[in-house]
């Protein structure tokens, strides 16, 4: 029985789908204004590991996420880069896609940007207008009245009064000092603002998720996720304007929230430097390196993050491949190791506790170790599988051991080591389109830079040629 913590309610609930095999899950994106940093990195990897847990454990899902393309974020960028907002988020979305895929995250099933919902969440204003939950406000922004909203603070647990208030607009052109937009009025430029019955202007950040998630899901849902600094005001105000516009009781039934990445116990942001930009650890590091230290602590406690933390997940990892090693996957016609599967299952039902999950294959290592030693073969090799297959289920193991414990010697530098990854992801792709020819090609080529690839059924692995 799944137990999920849900922010909503502050406890951990028993999961109920409202659909019994097929769940829908909504998690906020990014907004493309610079390149992914560890603390996306994170946040996206928990969210696939959910995901993936739930695939597991027999549902077919349904996963939205969003990329917030239009925001002043954005467009203060693309001024001081001398860039058209268009570039600039086509880059960074092109980078962010590179990252999400060498990270090995579940595609989503839909991706919708917001300049191409724009009718929808036009639609979505034009419906809070009509109920009276938004106003237009003296300088032509339209805004949503909380004060409509009896229920308002109910996420973040917080009281109106009390709020913290975004006084970044101008408080006299509001009914309700803590009023939020919907439409942003701006004539000005009209190159990244859109016509709308309230003039030219773009939306205000929050309508999107409330537009998008009902575009395709409708006014109910399963979980709706993201990063804990979205619970307010962002979330907050997703059901405000959600269970206003459509009369529900209520918006998604479950909210999950992961935690934050702090740099040497200081809050991720941009400016700490681009050392923990994705793609440059993924230079240094393995994904599956990244992924191990993303879920080393538990999902909703925030996790620091130093140089060494990586180093720390990299070696833990080599333990669990160095088990591996030697060792071949065979059917399991047993009982034998059961009770790790049973184990592994309640770790993660409750409330996905990777670090006791994590546990687990530890003991399934050490078993192994302890086998080897004692030449029993067959025990060896039923643990190893049953290794693989339980890291699997949270995306971890799924390289060959030799792969991952040989990788670091011979070296392969960083430049090369991206021109490896680009084209064994060309070569999938040709043998997945039965293009032969190509795909050999790129193997010679790979065989003139000392890379010899080898292709299983979980996918193919590289390895540097021993001179
Ligand atoms: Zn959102």
């Amino acid at each position: 029985m799944l137990k999920i913590y849900n922010t909503l309610h502050r406890k951990k609930e028993i999961f109920k789908p409202i659909n019994p095999k097929k769940i829908n899950i909504y998690i906020c994106g990014v907004t493309p204004y610079d390149f992914c940093h560890i603390g996306h990195g994170r946040t996206f990897i928990i969210f696939d590991m959910i995901i993936r847990y739930f695939k597991h454990i027999g549902y077919e899902v349904n996963y939205i996420r969003n990329i917030t393309d239009i925001d002043d974020k954005i467009i203060n960028q693309a001024i001081l880069n001398k860039k058209t907002i268009f570039t600039l988020t086509n880059d960074m979305i092109k980078a962010m896609n590179k990252d999400f895929k060498l990270l090995n995250l579940i595609l989503p099933n839909f991706e919708p940007k917001v300049t191409e919902c724009i009718t929808e969440i036009i639609n979505f204003i034009k419906k809070l207008i009509k109920k009276n939950h938004a106003y237009i406000a003296k300088n032509g922004d339209v805004m949503f009245n909380i004060k409509t909203y009896k229920n308002y603070g109910c996420l973040s647990h917080q009281k109106i009064n009390y709020l913290k208030l975004n006084t970044r607009i101008n408080v006299s052109s509001k009914v309700n000092c803590e009023d939020f937009v919907l439409w942003k009025y701006d004539a000005s430029n009209q190159t990244f603002n859109f016509k709308s019955p309230w003039g030219y202007g773009r939306p205000g950040w929050h309508i999107e998720c409330s537009a998008m998630s009902y575009k395709y899901f409708g006014k109910k849902f399963d979980i709706h996720g993201g990063g804990s600094d979205l619970i307010f005001p962002h979330h907050e105000n997703e059901i405000a304007q959600s269970v206003c516009a459509y009369d529900s009781e209520s918006y998604p039934n479950y909210w999950i929230h992961s935690g934050m990445v702090m740099l040497n116990s200081v809050k991720m942001s941009k400016s700490l430097g681009n050392v923990f930009i994705l793609k440059n650890i993924l230079k240094k590091y393995d994904s599956e390196t990244i992924r191990y230290f993303a879920l080393s602590s538990h999902y909703r406690k925030p996790i620091n993050c130093t140089l060494k933390s990586f180093d720390q997940a990299e070696s833990a990892l080599r333990h669990l491949y160095k088990a591996l090693n030697n060792t071949h996957e065979i059917e399991d016609n047993t009982n034998y190791t059961k009770e790790y599967d049973i184990s592994f299952c309640n770790a993660m039902n409750n409330d996905f506790n990777t670090p006791k999950a994590y546990s687990i294959l530890f003991k399934i290592a050490q078993k192994i170790n302890f086998y080897k030693k004692n030449r029993k073969d067959k025990i060896v090799n039923l643990l190893a599988t049953k290794l693989r297959k339980l890291g699997n289920i949270l995306g971890l193991l799924n390289n060959d051991s030799s792969y991952f414990l040989n990788k670091k010697t011979p070296t392969i530098s960083t430049i090369e080591l991206d021109q490896i990854n680009e084209l064994i992801i060309i070569r999938n792709n040709a043998r997945k389109e039965k293009n032969w020819i190509l795909a050999d090609k790129i193997r010679e080529r790979l065989k003139k830079m000392d890379i010899l690839i080898e292709d299983t059924l979980k996918g193919s692995f590289f390895k540097k040629k021993h001179k």
